[in-house]
């Protein structure tokens, strides 16, 4: 009976604690193709046309000057971060960890490329895509480009019903102009999952659990570098896992060896699996698109780039991303629907008018508006001033701003809140 106790507890620590797992995306987008057959002709001309753009760069000979003339690409980017206790909901630091390393990721500016193997250092690529926290929402009012919403459901599967509102996560904002990122508790130890390119536009986008985001707060030991990020952002630019999902397959990128399956942990240098005919080198585990641990991963490739960069070209599905304003200042100041104005009582300006150098601006007693950006416009919608909550009784000094009228906005989360001063 005490074995059974034993065996009985031991099977349910294993079903509480699973062993992570790095990704889902390739079942994911399996699963997509089954529930939506009219997208497998979109995928399969995506797929056709990639490839033959990559040919083209590959043969040519004009392959780095094409790369010098690359122009940096802007992604605005909304961080949904769908919490139900506080370690969920993570901090406005930690999302900005996990941009700043997206960003040196996908720019080879990371520091431990060094780590890189002298073998591989030469076909790593410098995608030259930037991404950045949105500054205006999909109706050009002021954004810090993260929604926060505290949801009744702890858990989330690969099923997208954090993508949302009406089932307890937060809808996604266009995606062809944003690419949307939601930070929430996944279950079955499921760090992340990404769609790929051509798929459904309201569940565009990329999932990961907020103790594998960014690099600071409360972390995974072996995923705290915020690399979850960067391989599931690598999926949504079209790139597969180097061993292609099958035994020694093919991730349709000319300059990765061919892998016979994942890696874990962190190897050493050469890793060489057998039976996939991969060389002396062997499997490149420091590719992003491993699953190795995060301190142990360090590069894209030149193909994995090209690869990537060929999703914004024209006809391809991330094109209309060269368009958005998602990264402009404002421009409407028009209130959300779920914008509260100064009559709700949530937020004051005093004095109102004001003639002093100093405007206090006070909100309710909610801890949710202080660490929060506020943004002052001018009656043109263009931006003035901005800056950072710190107390529930704020004081600005708006000394520098000329007579007339100004309103002003704070928000991040669900919620804005706005009103009107008057500078004499
Ligand atoms: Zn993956």
């Amino acid at each position: 009976m005490r074995t059974l106790a034993i065996l009985l507890s031991a099977m349910l620590i294993a079903i509480q604690m699973p062993a992570q797992e790095r990704c889902q995306s390739a079942t994911y987008q399996e699963k997509i193709r089954m529930q939506h057959p009219g997208i497998a002709s979109e995928l399969s001309r995506i797929q056709t046309k990639s490839k033959s753009l990559q040919d083209q760069l590959r043969t040519s000979s004009f392959m780095m000057r094409t790369v010098n003339s690359w122009d940096t690409i802007y992604i605005p980017v909304v961080v949904h971060v769908v919490y139900s206790d506080d370690a969920g909901n993570i901090s406005d630091d930690q999302i900005q960890s996990q941009i700043d390393i997206l960003n040196a990721d996908f720019n080879k500016t990371n520091s431990d490329f060094a780590k890189v193997p002298n073998v591989f250092v030469n076909r790593a690529g410098e995608a030259r895509i930037h991404f950045q926290l949105a500054t205006a929402d999909p109706e050009g009012r002021a954004t810090t480009g993260i929604i926060r919403k505290k949801s009744g459901r702890m858990m989330w599967l690969d099923d997208d019903l954090v993508k949302y509102d009406g089932h307890g996560g937060s809808t996604a904002w266009d995606s062809k102009s944003y690419l949307n990122i939601w930070v929430a508790n996944l279950s079955g130890g499921l760090l992340g999952y990404a769609s790929f390119p051509g798929g459904l536009a309201e569940k565009d986008g990329v999932v990961i659990r907020p103790n594998v985001f960014g690099s600071r707060g409360k972390l995974m030991p072996t995923f705290n570098k915020g690399r979850t990020a960067s391989h599931e952002v690598g999926h949504w630019l079209n790139l597969k896992h180097l061993w292609g999902d099958i035994t020694c397959g093919d991730d349709d990128v000319f300059d990765t060896p061919k892998q016979r399956s994942h890696n874990t942990g962190c190897p050493s240098f050469p890793r060489i699996n057998a039976g996939c005919d991969n060389g002396a080198n062997g499997d490149m585990f420091m590719n992003f698109m491993d699953f190795t641990n995060d301190a142990c991963m360090g590069m894209f490739t030149i193909g994995q780039v090209f690869m990537m960069r060929s999703m914004f070209e024209e006809d391809m599905p991330r094109n209309a991303m060269l368009e958005s304003r998602g990264l402009d200042k404002p421009w409407n100041l028009t209130p959300s629907p779920t914008t509260s104005s100064e009559f709700s009582g949530k937020m004051k300006v005093y004095p109102n008018p004001v003639s002093s150098s100093s405007l206090t601006l006070t909100t309710t007693n909610d801890e949710n508006w202080v660490g929060k950006y506020f943004f002052i416009f001018n009656q043109s919608g263009q931006m003035v001033m901005s800056g950072k909550l710190n107390l529930r009784q704020h004081s600005i000094n708006v000394s520098k701003l000329s007579g007339g009228v100004y309103y002003i906005r704070v928000g991040s989360d669900s919620e804005n809140l706005s009103t009107r001063f008057v500078k004499q």
